[in-house]
């Protein structure tokens, strides 16, 4: 192929037959190096279609170079990244050499590649370049070529030898040609790879994001790319309704962040009922591979987040058991319905509900059906037309129920519907069960404009409903603001009263006659509070509150040790005369009762059988197993027991035969009309027989006149209290009057008991 031109100049001399035969030598050494040459070309040429990895192609082009040239090395060496140094990636040296170039740090000298552009020529005769290192390494020739990848000098092919030599052009122009080759494979290789692997490397990047992403051609309105997540999405529906509604962003949503209506949105949230899914979008305009304007839709799925947002937002707003609003919601929207209602000259009502006896049905029943009657009165408050959506539960048994100002016009039929909610049983468990409440309601803005002071007047009208006997609903007027102030009052002094160890508690007593022999065969006692900062204060004004607070538990133990310790004081004297005790409703149902009471009689001492426990019948007492379960451990304890107020309210005959009562005490209600009223005196004389039967005595309270006892003395009745005899003194003057006793008199009471 090439013919040197001092070959060519000869061409015309005669020759002589040595010169003939030295000529024949060289061109046959020629054609063979030819020969060699083009099959080492060819090998390598051939590498350019093979699929082999570049690592193994390198290998081969350099043992192909190596055997070739006959050279101790051949070696690839590239830039580091950064572009800092050279380093060998490796080496053909032929069996038995040794390697030189990964040592060879003199090829990472920076200067030494650019000055000489890649290419280096280095022979041992020649001492241009005098390199210690390169001596030391025993390198006698050294001749490196650039390889260009993407424009730039990437790598060189080295060769090099220990054996001293001098570089031939046709060297040289065959490493340049090898470099090419290898240049071109390089090339090829990266392009196709970095596309490829660039291209797998994306996908399976977007295919794990967890948004879902498509990419939309704007003009022909073509899905280009969809990931993984995106198929999922729509159930590889691609081309159904979901993607192409939200084509090029041209609908108008409720945007989120675009405030431009014109504009079409590019971030906005979305609810799909096919999937039945929130998604939260965001378009972008992207360039494509073709260079084309695309549009990117990312599609995130909010649905879960969406959920918990709405189940923060209930929780934040609703009551967790009635599923009723809850205070904070009541006060927000009272506030919103309030302001509306003065700016357009309305008014409206705020009602303040709670439970009679509520804590009777928790403690007698157990929270669990407590909580059943709650979430039924929920739901029946929330069916009372006006008032579906504004019913809220403050917590415990308070509701607080808003009358809108388009609704106040129904106010009558609104409380005509509550009162008759609450008028039928509730059915807990199969049994039925009566429930009352106590209502207050206010009127707004007449009669305030802030959530609070209206929430707590409508709570003060209901305390007066509670104070007037329970179930009944009270108006607020504004004269009974003094009264809201005595109540906190109270609250606070009894409290006070309580810690001090309960001094401010009088124990009064009220004689109880026999009809008969009108002989004093013991009395009631009467609880007083004689308050050090409030006075004297009747027990129609503390009890209810004393039990709406709980405080009547405390209050009601303390006396009744007191109590029984002054009757086992009497017994000691040698005076055995009943003394009755009333027991709060709210006393009855504590679980522990019976040994409370087990225990006041062994510690007092007193005699069980002078000990007459007063209570009242009850709607709020459902539970009338457990009811006579109690009563009838407390009558084991050989105490005795009296149904109080009867005639007042409920009271069924039906009770007094299902309970084991000692004693009836029919109320002063009944008592006050006895002379005159034919119902009263039916009524009493039809208990006085049926008492007989079931052997109870009957005590009628309240007689005040004679003309009264004169009519209860015909009906077989055992016992009279009332003023006719004495009311309710301190027990020091009861004991003087009625049982001879004189506390000042120290032989009564040699232990100094006062
Ligand atoms: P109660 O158990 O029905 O007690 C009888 C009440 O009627 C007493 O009122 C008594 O003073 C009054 N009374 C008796 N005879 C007459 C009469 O002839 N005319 C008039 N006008 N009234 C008469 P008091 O002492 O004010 O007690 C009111 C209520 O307070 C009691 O009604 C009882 O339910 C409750 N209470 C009093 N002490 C206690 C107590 O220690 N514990 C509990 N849980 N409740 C008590
Ligand atoms: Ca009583
Ligand atoms: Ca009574």
């Amino acid at each position: 192929m090439n013919i040197t031109e001092n070959d060519q100049s000869k061409e015309n001399r005669i020759y002589s037959e040595e010169e003939v035969t030295k000529v024949e030598k060289k061109i046959m050494d020629d054609m063979k190096y030819q020969i060699k040459r083009s099959e080492a070309i060819t090998n390598i040429v051939r590498l350019l279609e093979s699929e082999q990895s570049f690592e193994e192609i390198a290998g081969v082009i350099l043992e192909t170079i190596g055997e070739f040239l006959g050279v101790s090395n051949v070696s690839l060496c590239k830039w580091s990244v950064d572009y800092a140094q050279i380093m060998c990636i490796m080496e053909y040296v032929p069996d038995g050499g040794e390697t030189v170039f990964d040592k060879m740090a003199v090829l990472a000298t920076p200067e030494f590649v650019r000055e000489t552009k890649g290419y280096i020529r280095y022979e041992r005769r020649d001492s241009k370049h005098p390199d210690d290192r390169l001596e030391e390494l025993g390198v006698q020739a050294l001749l490196t070529a650039p390889i260009t990848i993407n424009g730039r000098q990437s790598m060189y092919v080295c060769v090099a030898d220990t054996n001293s030599r001098s570089w031939k052009k046709q060297t040289i122009h065959f490493i340049f040609d090898v470099c090419k080759i290898l240049q071109s494979i390089l090339n090829r290789r990266i392009s196709k790879n970095s596309i490829i692997s660039s291209y797998t490397a994306l996908k399976e990047i977007l295919d794990n994001v967890g948004s879902g992403l498509y990419v939309i051609d704007k003009r022909t309105k073509k899905i280009l790319f969809a990931n993984n997540t995106m198929k999922t999405i729509v159930n590889d529906d691609m081309e159904g309704k979901f993607c192409s509604q939200f084509s090029l962003c041209g609908l108008k949503h409720n945007c989120v962040n675009c405030d431009i209506l014109d504009e079409p949105c590019v971030y906005f949230e979305t609810y799909d009922s096919r999937y039945q899914s929130w998604f939260d979008i965001k378009f972008n305009d992207i360039t494509w591979v073709d260079g084309s304007t695309v549009s990117l839709c990312n599609v995130f799925n909010i649905t879960e987040k969406k959920k918990i947002e709405k189940r923060i937002e209930f929780q934040a707003n609703n009551d967790f058991l009635t599923g009723l609003y809850n205070r904070m919601r009541c006060e927000s929207d009272m506030d919103n319905i309030i302001t509306e209602s003065i700016e357009k000259n309305l008014s409206g009502y705020v009602m303040f509900l709670d439970l009679d006896n509520f804590k009777n049905i928790n403690d007698g029943l157990g929270h669990q059906y407590g909580d059943m009657l709650l979430k039924m009165i929920s739901l029946g408050l929330q069916q009372i037309r006006g008032i579906e959506n504004c019913c809220y539960r403050m917590g415990g048994d308070e509701f607080v129920i808003i009358v809108e100002p388009s609704q106040s016009s129904r106010l009558k039929a609104i409380l005509k519907d509550i009162t008759s909610l609450f008028n039928r049983p509730w059915d807990l468990n199969g049994t039925e069960y009566y429930c009352t409440m106590s209502m207050g309601v206010v009127s707004y803005p007449e009669e305030g404009c802030d959530v609070n002071d209206l929430v707590k007047k409508a709570d003060i009208a209901m305390y007066d409903a509670k104070k007037g006997g329970k179930n009944r609903i009270e108006f607020y007027n504004n004269k009974e603001d003094s009264s809201s102030i005595k109540r906190l009052d109270l609250e606070k002094n009894m409290r006070s009263a309580i810690v001090t160890g309960g001094d401010e508690f009088e124990v009064y007593i009220q004689p109880i006659v026999d009809s008969e022999t009108e002989e004093c065969i013991g009395g009631e006692a009467l609880l007083r509070w004689n308050s050090a900062n409030l006075g004297f204060i009747t027990p129609a004004e503390f009890i209810p509150l004393a039990e709406h607070l709980g405080h009547i538990v405390f209050i009601g133990e303390f006396f009744l040790k007191r109590v029984c310790t002054i009757n086992k004081e009497w017994s000691d004297l040698g005076i055995d005369k009943k003394v009755h005790i009333n027991l709060s409703i709210v006393q009855l149902v504590q679980n522990n009762i019976v040994e409370v009471i087990t225990n006041i009689i062994t510690e007092t001492g007193v005699k069980p059988e002078n000990i007459v426990l007063e209570v009242t019948e009850s709607l709020a007492i459902n539970d009338m197993n457990n009811m006579r379960k109690v009563i009838k451990e407390i009558k084991a304890l050989g105490v005795e027991i009296a149904l109080d107020d009867f005639g007042t309210g409920y009271s069924s005959l039906n009770y007094i035969k299902q309970m084991d009562f000692d004693i009836i005490k029919v109320d002063k209600i009944i008592v006050d009309d006895i002379v005159s009223d034919d119902y009263a005196q039916t009524f009493v004389k039809l208990i006085t027989e049926l008492s007989e039967t079931l052997n109870v005595k009957v005590c009628v309270e309240g007689v005040e006149k004679r003309d009264q006892l004169e009519t209860l003395k015909t009906m077989k009745v055992s016992m009279i209290q009332g003023y006719l005899y004495g009311k309710p003194v301190p027990y020091i003057e009861f004991e003087k009057n009625f049982l001879g006793i004189d506390r000042w008199d120290k032989t009564n009471f040699k232990r100094g008991i006062m």
